[in-house]
């Protein structure tokens, strides 16, 4: 079985292209596709992925959450395989949220904020107001509720990407790892308050997400000080590939807790042979015991400016090869 992957530069982003070929069989598929401006890069590589093979559409999608810097280049990039309507692994988290709620929020808090951008979403000054955050959270679960009325009406098959759900025909050798439903639903409980969701993003915006300089050990620094994730991050699919015994993991946003929420975690993430680093490189969503458990191989981060000096070098120290798409170009990776 051979496995081909590419981690497009979409900056803090994730959009990851997966191809695999077997004796009698072949299966290419997509995870994320950065921000809506990311669309057209993603779009291109897509198909040039595809016609290796010559296949006509992706096998399957797999949303890993509602973010912008994941699910914002989807919408355009479903519409490109319209005819043939590969199935679409997402989260309907939008529907377990009040978005009248959300909507009433921003209207009534006084605009005198400015929107962080997609590039420096963590580091929002102090001065920032509320209507900020709610705004920010708003347009990504607007982006999430557009996709589904696009998708369901299109005929596309629509699923959670839940551990006990996902199946590809053909392929068992796929698997979702977390989140678990009872890791979702402690996630995105039937009903939680909006207010609360939206606090949840502005203490992590507001975090500060700095390196540690009291050892000189960067996996050690690594367990110092972290700021907490959102919910969303912590509800991002982790999806495992074992490709002839390789364990090959694409991890989303997934933070420290998702990780040892997948059962039996210490067996499953045992020595892994290809990890895409989980949010963008940040040093709140991994620590060292996860890394040293993990020992990938080769390990990849799709980030700029979340990507930690700490989990970099903790990586360094632990893998045979570290890339990031920081350094410029897109990364392709060919496991044999
Ligand atoms: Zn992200």
């Amino acid at each position: 079985m051979e496995v081909f992957i590419r981690v497009l530069n979409v900056g803090d982003g994730d959009a990851v292209i997966v191809k695999v070929i077997d004796t009698d069989r072949k299966l290419v598929f997509m995870i994320d596709a950065g921000h809506p401006y990311d669309y057209e890069k993603v779009s291109k590589n897509l198909k040039e992925v595809l016609e290796s093979v010559e296949l006509p559409a992706p096998d399957f999608i797999l949303c890993t959450h509602y973010d912008n810097d994941h699910i914002g280049g989807l919408l355009k990039l479903v519409k490109d395989y319209e005819t043939q309507k590969p199935s679409v692994w997402i989260h309907a988290t939008s529907e377990k949220i009040n978005v009248k709620d959300l909507t009433e929020l921003v209207n009534h808090e006084p605009e005198n904020g400015i929107m962080p951008s997609e590039e420096d979403d963590n580091l929002a000054g102090e001065n920032s107001a509320n209507i900020v955050y709610y705004q920010n959270v708003l347009t990504t679960v607007e982006q999430e509720i557009a996709l589904l009325e696009y998708l369901r009406p299109a005929g596309f098959s629509c699923k959670e990407p839940l551990a006990e759900n996902f199946k590809i025909d053909q392929w068992p050798e796929l698997s979702i790892l977390s989140p678990t439903t009872s890791f979702y639903e402690t996630l995105f409980p039937e009903h939680f308050s909006t207010q609360e969701l939206v606090e949840n993003h502005m203490n992590v915006l507001k975090g500060a997400e700095t390196d540690q300089k009291i050892s000189d050990d960067p996996c050690k620094k690594l367990d110092l000080k972290k700021s907490p994730i959102t919910a969303t991050n912590m509800n991002s699919a982790i999806l495992m590939l074992v490709a002839d015994g390789k364990k090959i993991i694409f991890s989303g946003d997934a933070g420290i807790e998702s990780f040892e929420a997948i059962p039996d975690y210490k067996n499953v993430l045992d020595q892994l042979y290809f990890l895409k680093v989980p949010h963008h490189g940040s040093r709140n969503n991994i620590n060292q015991e996860l890394i040293q458990l993990m020992k990938p191989r080769i390990a990849v981060i799709s980030g700029r400016h979340h990507v930690s000096g700490d989990v970099l070098a903790c990586l360094k120290a632990t893998c045979e090869e570290v890339s990031v798409t920081k350094d410029g170009q897109d990364i392709d990776v060919t496991i044999p």
